[in-house]
């Protein structure tokens, strides 16, 4: 399978949910705001004899270079067009995440071809929320397209992509893997953000269930250095994606 991560680049965040652009060269000897976060936005495009898999949509920014989104310039840059997009895999509605679902010019999906894989209970539990962390306005058009909505705590997609809700970052965060011939891809989305929370144990404040990620990425690392997992990081800055037995 080829993985293409599709960087939208770094970011300060902090409890407003506000995603500051943040120039890594430049701005990194600067001091960032007090108690924010350094974060990488970064969906993955997942080639595999099937599918034109996209992992979750970025922030939803348009490129600067002219009126579409970061993360359709970014495709076109790698030679994919939107149609070509079959599945769209959504670990979870953050707005981080969901930025790229639609196009709301247009009130449609971004990816007019795609069927689009989202928990069910994640979207009730979204608009019961809303703002700052859920963007319903790049949630409600999605509905307009093809949308498979998971309702099972676990389960299989097309025989070959296990899902997994983990209750553990968001109430209804859920987790895939990707497996063709030997090859296992992970996509711990925000259960598993960075590369070095892997091996550090820590419970993170902005989690829902801060203990149970903690405990899921030891579990996920363990296991996926036995089964050599390629584990992609949505939000780590510098290694987007990691093997566990080559890693330093
Ligand atoms: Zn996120």
């Amino acid at each position: 399978m080829k993985i293409i991560p599709l960087s939208e680049g770094s970011f300060t965040v902090d409890v407003t949910k506000k995603f500051i652009p943040f120039r890594l060269s430049e701005d990194e000897m600067i001091a960032r705001p007090q108690g924010s976060l350094l974060v990488q936005v970064q969906p993955f495009l997942v080639v595999t004899s099937k599918d034109i898999l996209l992992l979750d949509t970025g922030l939803g920014f348009d490129h600067p270079a002219g009126g579409r989104l970061q993360l359709v310039q970014h495709l076109a840059e790698n030679g994919f067009q939107t149609g070509d997009i079959t599945k769209v895999l959504m670990s979870h509605l953050h707005k981080d995440h969901t930025g790229g679902m639609v196009n709301p010019a247009a009130g449609k999906p971004t990816f007019e071809n795609a069927t689009y894989y989202i928990q069910e209970r994640e979207v009730a539990y979204a608009k019961e929320r809303g703002a700052p962390s859920y963007d319903l306005s790049k949630i409600d058009p999605v509905f307009s397209g093809k949308v498979e909505l998971l309702k099972e705590d676990a389960g299989t997609i097309d025989g070959y992509i296990n899902y997994e809700v983990t209750g553990a970052h968001s109430k209804y965060h859920q987790v895939f893997w990707i497996r063709e011939n030997d090859e296992t891809i992970f996509f711990g989305a925000d259960d598993a953000p960075q590369y070095q929370q892997m091996k550090h144990r820590f419970a993170a404040k902005y989690d829902f269930d801060g203990k149970k990620a903690m405990e899921l990425r030891a579990k996920w690392w363990e296991q996926g250095k036995r089964e050599q997992w390629q584990l992609l990081f949505y939000h780590d800055t510098h290694q987007p994606t990691v093997i566990p037995d080559t890693a330093a």
